[in-house]
């Protein structure tokens, strides 16, 4: 199967934009590129649902973008909540900060969480990554309707 790609709609974009607004106003001034692809998409055997770049100082040159967020064409027919879900997983992974000098530092931030759900069950709390991992799910109720919804979709 083929794979291409095509640039992101202007709802992806809004929605992107909005995502930023709420969550990651650090990346207000990036400018980010949102690529559909369009094809087979896996890694490790798991389909894909989006990814994120950091653009290199030579593809910075070139594009005039910082990070390049490229989603899946198969994403774009789930629900809303879903696509919102995974564009603002992948803005989570673009870090900027600025360095003592004022120079701009782009990054790319690793998931919280690395790990098996096996072994968490067999251990549990037993790192760091772990246990903030789960207080935050602790704070979702499983009894809040809309949040029950956003994990069941
Ligand atoms: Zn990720």
């Amino acid at each position: 199967m083929s794979v291409n790609y095509e640039l992101a709609s202007k709802k992806i974009i809004d929605l992107a934009n909005e995502i930023i607004g709420q969550y990651h106003p650090r990346l207000k001034n990036e400018r980010i590129a949102y690529v559909i692809k369009y094809g087979a998409w896996t890694k490790n055997g798991k389909d894909v649902l989006g990814n994120a770049h950091k653009c290199s100082e030579k593809e910075m040159l070139l594009t005039g973008y910082t990070f390049i967020i490229t989603l899946a064409g198969v994403l774009l027919m789930l629900p809303e909540n879903v696509i919102r879900a995974v564009i603002d997983h992948e803005l989570s992974h673009c870090g900027v900060e600025k360095n003592e000098d004022g120079q701009t530092k782009r990054y790319i931030i690793a998931h919280d969480l690395e790990d098996f759900a096996q072994v968490i069950k067999r251990y549990g709390l037993y790192n760091e990554d772990v246990k903030y991992f789960i207080q935050q799910i602790k704070q979702i109720s499983i009894f809040d309707d809309e949040m029950s919804l956003k994990v069941v979709k």
